[in-house]
């Protein structure tokens, strides 16, 4: 048998699983064995909306016959090339559509994925300021309730407690701002909340304590995801902006998720009218069909590099056998066809309303205690049952799986962000089974 042609392995047990619940998996396992559009099909042949574009990624739908030609004439032309000391076309042409994408950007360094572009922007902020002559500058700073993927850097600029209590103290030399979502405030907002633009003043705290010269980066989520949809507050984004900029400090936007069209734009520096100085990036650059990250340098960076080392060294100590991959530089342009031929953007902008609608309408039903909305995401909170955290939420995913809806779980928190292609028919769907679901959780 053809191995793409299992659908049911006899082996369950060899394969250990990220992020999952294993022996509960194992148990009662959810297979998934194709996909297109929005839909997913799963092993007992049942359809799946889904709910969360596969993990935030596919933004332009499953099984998008562009990209996939692409990846067939690529992998039949060049599988695999070095991109150290060495090139092939596609990478440098990915390079030079993606800088045209938003502008100030002006250089791109790839990488396998967005923990690896986390850990990539950080050393080169430290390496940025170290050429330029302030070598002292290397702490820091993220933000409690971050998520910067499964890096040592990321895990340590994140600010997920599970994370502290298996791998330990992380790195030293880093700081946390406060998150900056208070229920109390914010609760059943719509889009961006007027309160906590104030909270981007804990950075000048943490200045004061450790002294500008110190002090290399700044990393946030514009919107962050993974902990459970926090939309940034009114001027917030703004504030860390220039805070930053009064201590020559580098703002890094992580837009692994926002990246890509999310919040109808194409980042969340251009919905937000904020320019970091580096921008990390993944998941929906190729549509999720072959890993690959980047991150986006602005205007400057790069030459201070290329400036300040002799021509014919390695000015910049750093990469991934998978850099700049063929198969994914394939992928990836033919996913910026894509977009742009379906203007994918422009439509999360002109369907963000409806979906912002949808979104509040399961105000008062079953155990929902907030809802949060932002672009073409959603956050909705459910009041978790006492002592066993996280229980609700996830008879809540199993239960829509059940009734033919993929959704996404943190802690008691449902996360919402489905492929770009959606109509507002998928809308009424998604919304109408979830609010089925959610009326039957004890
Ligand atoms: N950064 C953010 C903001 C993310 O949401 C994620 C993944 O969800 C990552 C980084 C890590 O990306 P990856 O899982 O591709 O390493």
């Amino acid at each position: 048998m053809d191995t793409q042609d299992i659908t049911r392995p006899n082996d369950l047990e060899s394969f250990w699983m990220p992020f999952t619940a294993n022996r509960q998996f194992k148990k009662n396992p959810r297979m998934l064995v194709e996909a297109e559009g929005m839909y997913y099909t799963t092993a007992d042949n049942r359809r799946i909306l889904d709910g969360t574009a596969g993990l935030w990624c596919v933004n332009a739908g499953h099984r998008r016959e562009k990209i996939v030609k692409a990846i067939q004439k690529q992998a039949e032309k060049l599988d695999y090339a070095p991109s150290f000391q060495m090139g092939h076309p596609l990478s440098f042409e990915l390079a030079s559509r993606l800088t045209t994408l938003t502008p100030g950007y002006d250089r791109v360094f790839f990488t396998g994925g967005g923990s690896e572009s986390v850990d990539t922007a950080l050393k080169m902020a430290i390496a940025y300021h170290r050429v330029r002559g302030e070598g002292t500058r290397t702490r820091l700073i993220g933000r409690e309730r971050g998520y910067h993927g499964v890096g040592f850097g990321g895990i340590s600029v994140g600010g997920i407690v599970s994370n502290r209590k298996f791998f330990g103290s992380l790195l030293p030399g880093v700081d946390h701002l406060p998150h900056t979502h208070n229920p109390e405030k914010q609760a059943f907002t719509r889009g961006i909340p007027e309160w906590g633009g104030h909270l981007a003043d804990d950075l000048e705290r943490i200045v004061t304590l450790h002294d500008a010269s110190n002090i290399a980066a700044v990393i946030v989520e514009p919107v962050a995801g993974s902990t459970g949809v926090l939309i940034p507050p009114q001027g917030y984004l703004q504030k860390l902006r220039s805070i930053c900029d009064k201590h020559g400090i580098l703002l890094i936007f992580d837009e692994v998720i926002t990246g890509f069209g999310r919040l109808g734009a194409s980042f969340a520096t251009e919905y937000f009218g904020v320019k970091p100085d580096l921008i990390t990036t993944a998941k929906g650059l190729t549509n999720g069909c072959v890993p690959m990250g980047a991150v986006f340098a602005r205007e400057g960076i790069y030459d201070t590099f290329m400036n300040n080392a002799p021509e014919g060294t390695i000015e910049l100590f750093h990469g991934y056998t998978y850099s700049g991959h063929p198969l994914a530089a394939a992928a990836g342009l033919a996913t910026l066809d894509v977009y742009k031929e379906e203007g994918l953007f422009e439509r999360a902008a002109e369907l963000a309303p409806y979906w912002e609608d949808a979104v509040h309408s399961l105000k008062g039903v079953g155990p929902v205690i907030d809802l949060r909305n932002l672009g073409i995401i959603a956050g909705i909170e459910l009041e978790g049952i006492p002592g066993k955290p996280t229980a609700r939420a996830m008879e809540a995913f199993t239960k829509a799986y059940d009734k033919g809806l993929l959704i996404r779980t943190t802690g008691d928190i449902i996360a919402l962000s489905p492929p770009l292609i959606l109509e507002k028919s998928h809308i009424d769907d998604m919304f109408g089974m979830l609010g089925d679901v959610l009326k039957t959780l004890h």
